[in-house]
């Protein structure tokens, strides 16, 4: 089956019980015990599993053609999950623009807990090559990446990371497998956060990971997950999988919205640069074009007369509010800058752009209203 019809029909089946088209949701905690003991359908106790959770992972494993998913309450829940599988003293690589969260969650949890870490940057395969220790468990890929919207080579990467024994995991939250197919290119572990386009409708936060074989480390990822209580509701399983069942259409409609406002933005003479991998002249279009079916929804613009005119610019929108995250219905616009604080690696008159499923005609014209033109 193709993508569509997986995001309409993996793990969704009308109810045996009731007939229902819509699955019920699950609240229940805890499941009855047969006279033998046993359970039914494998239930126990909702901590460690619960038919909606069990329903949305398996429309990931589809979608993203893995052997195993497991969903977390957020994507920084499945990022930490999978790093706390690892053991004190192994090392793992990130890249230099990794979404803030992670490595934050490095600096401040992880990395006090006894994992060592490095960030580099993934866009140079050298450098990469360096970066790898006898001790390097995991190179984690995350393209394309912010602010910049860079384009990595996961099949590179991923031939870097197994010829060290380690393994390649790929944070998919922009591409989302409709896009890109990281364990086809030979990641061995996919992350999202569920919360972007896979949700999409900024109303419900969640993470997944997806193996491509249910291994001894996926069986741990497991354990943190079960053990640790870092999972979903039933409720937001439930709005999740009702947000996957249109995400091949909602792609297909950022990618074109977004293409046409990079290409309209780059030659504004308000606009110093437009960051987005489908303009031919992005340094990563030539990967992006091999690795992704479309260019995504995500896009940075910086804009000439520094961080004043910026947030300037954005005060005067109409149609993008004002917000972080992305991957809704909804257009949104953010500075990056005074959102990351000390430390950040976007420029001060960069803004990041969500954009989002209206007509494009009415974006474009709120955009030139809002840079002066
Ligand atoms: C949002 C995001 C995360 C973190 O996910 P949460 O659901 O907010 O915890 C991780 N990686 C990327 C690329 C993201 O955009």
């Amino acid at each position: 089956m193709r993508i569509e019809t997986l995001a309409v029909h993996a793990g969704q089946a009308v109810d045996a019980e009731t007939g229902a088209v819509t699955p019920p949701i699950h609240l229940s905690t805890t499941f009855e015990r047969d006279a033998d003991g046993g359970y039914r359908q494998g239930y126990v106790y909702s901590r460690y599993g619960n038919p909606n959770r069990s329903a949305v992972e398996g429309c990931l494993t589809a979608l993203e053609g893995g052997a195993a998913a497991a969903a977390f309450a957020s994507g920084s829940a499945a990022t930490f999950a999978l790093l706390q599988s690892l053991a004190p003293g192994d090392h793992v690589l990130v890249p230099t623009d990794a979404y803030f969260g992670t490595t934050k969650l490095l600096r401040e949890v992880i990395g006090p807990w006894g994992l060592t870490w490095d960030a580099v940057d993934m866009t140079d395969l050298d450098a990469v090559a360096q970066a790898i220790r006898p001790n390097t468990r995991v190179v984690w890929v995350e393209t394309p990446s912010n602010p910049l919207v860079r384009i990595v080579d996961i099949r590179e990467i991923a031939a870097l990371a197994h010829a060290a024994s380690a393994r390649c995991v790929c944070d998919n939250t922009w591409a989302t497998p409709v896009l890109t197919r990281p364990l086809e290119l030979g990641a061995d572990l996919v992350m999202h956060s569920t919360t972007k386009y896979l949700g999409g409708h900024s109303d419900v936060l969640g993470g997944a990971l997806i193996a491509r074989e249910d291994d001894e480390l996926f069986q741990r990822v497991r354990g943190v997950q079960t053990s640790g209580g870092l999972v979903p509701s039933p409720f937001e399983c439930w709005l999740l999988l009702r947000g996957i069942r249109t995400v091949p259409w909602r792609m297909r409609a950022h990618s074109a919205n977004a293409l046409a406002v990079a290409h309209h933005l780059r030659t504004h003479p308000a606009v110093e640069a437009v960051h987005y991998p489908g303009l031919e002249s992005h340094p990563g279009h030539q990967i992006a074009k091999r690795q992704m079916s479309a260019f995504g929804g995500m896009l940075s613009l910086q804009v000439r007369g520094g961080r004043d005119a910026a947030l300037a610019m954005t005060a005067r929108l109409q149609l993008f509010t004002r917000a972080t995250s992305l991957g809704g219905s909804e257009s949104l616009i953010e500075h990056r800058a005074s959102v990351e604080g000390a430390g950040t690696m976007a420029p001060e008159n960069l803004l990041r752009v969500s954009v989002g499923l209206e007509n494009v005609e009415d974006l474009i014209e709120d955009l030139d209203q809002a840079l002066g033109s």
